[in-house]
């Protein structure tokens, strides 16, 4: 019998996801249909429930309803509620619960330290942005050991808030929040500079002091785009910095983390991740 997913956002035209569990389920054998859903801004919730009562087994959830997807879930993993925000859903139908998970930090520290051979113990990181990305992937990127990480927003208000939520949920862990005008100050460049920022959508690069760069610091962009160039890693490559990624890896690595937790298989993602690439550059 053909199981069911889906994945909701609003909007959600533009979701790989679609082509990136149905690459997974032919490689692995799996008999499953994935589809897009548009979500509603006033009955996420109940549309949900339907779902989930009419023929879903799995949800992945994406921007603007993470932090509603976990407030409907009565079993979370520690990594959601870390994050405060759910990327996948599933219905246990042993005990009838509806559980929610988050792997965008795993998805980000399997195409960082797996892929791309980048190492986060002992370095020096800075994190652009605030938002939930921002909570997702920093429970992962401080279980790894780094030396510091310093976290920087166009909203400060907004960063001061979200460090001082993970500071209470992880404990004590070199977490600081930057102001832009203290960067400047401190003039110290870092090994990686993770832009978390939505601002590569709009072809736009978030503002940073020069200082903050130097020749080994690696740039990555969470967001993605046909080139594999976002408007970030081009000005990085300007500043002096010699390796640069996208966030492709991390979309292929996320969504297998999901697939796995659904269905107990891990997919072969560099053969996807490929896949997807060529695809994107048609
Ligand atoms: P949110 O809307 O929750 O947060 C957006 C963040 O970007 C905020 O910190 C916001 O600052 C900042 N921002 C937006 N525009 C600008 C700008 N022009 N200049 C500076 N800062 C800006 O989004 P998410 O955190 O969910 O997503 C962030 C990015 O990560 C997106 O590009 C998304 O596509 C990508 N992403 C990629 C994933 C992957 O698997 N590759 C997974 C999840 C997300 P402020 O607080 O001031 O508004």
């Amino acid at each position: 019998m053909t199981d069911h997913y889906a994945v909701v956002g609003n909007p959600i035209g533009h979701s790989k996801s679609p082509i990136i569990h149905r690459l997974f389920a032919e490689q692995s054998g799996q008999d499953m249909e994935y589809r897009a859903e548009l979500g509603d801004l006033c009955d996420f919730e109940e549309q949900v429930a339907d779902w989930f009562k009419s023929d879903l087994q799995g949800l992945n959830v994406t921007l603007p309803f993470k932090e509603r997807a976990l407030a409907l879930a009565t079993k979370k993993t520690s990594r959601a509620v870390i994050a405060g925000a759910s990327n996948t859903l599933r219905f246990n139908s042993k005990t009838a619960e509806l559980e929610a998970d988050n792997t965008d930090g795993v998805g980000l520290m399997r195409d960082l330290q797996d892929r791309l051979g980048i190492e986060l113990k002992h370095k020096r990181i800075l994190i652009l942005g605030a938002g939930g990305a921002t909570r997702g992937i920093l429970g992962p990127i401080l279980e790894a050991h780094p030396a510091l990480v310093a976290l920087t927003n166009r909203t400060e208000a907004r960063a001061v808030s979200l460090v001082q939520s993970m500071q209470i949920a992880l404990g004590s862990c070199p977490l600081v929040f930057n102001a832009q005008s203290e960067l400047v100050q401190h003039h110290t460049a870092f090994d990686l500079i993770i832009n978390a920022t939505s601002a590569s959508l709009k072809g736009e690069v978030p503002p940073l002091p020069p200082g903050v760069w130097a020749e080994q610091t690696v740039a990555y962009d969470l967001a993605y785009v046909p080139s594999g160039e976002t408007a970030f890693l081009a000005y990085a490559r300007q500043q002096g910095a010699t390796k640069c990624a996208d966030g492709l890896g991390m979309l292929v690595e996320q969504a297998a983390e999901a697939f796995y937790w659904w269905r107990g298989v891990l997919p072969d993602t560099a053969q996807v991740l490929k896949q997807l690439r060529s695809a994107l550059a048609k």
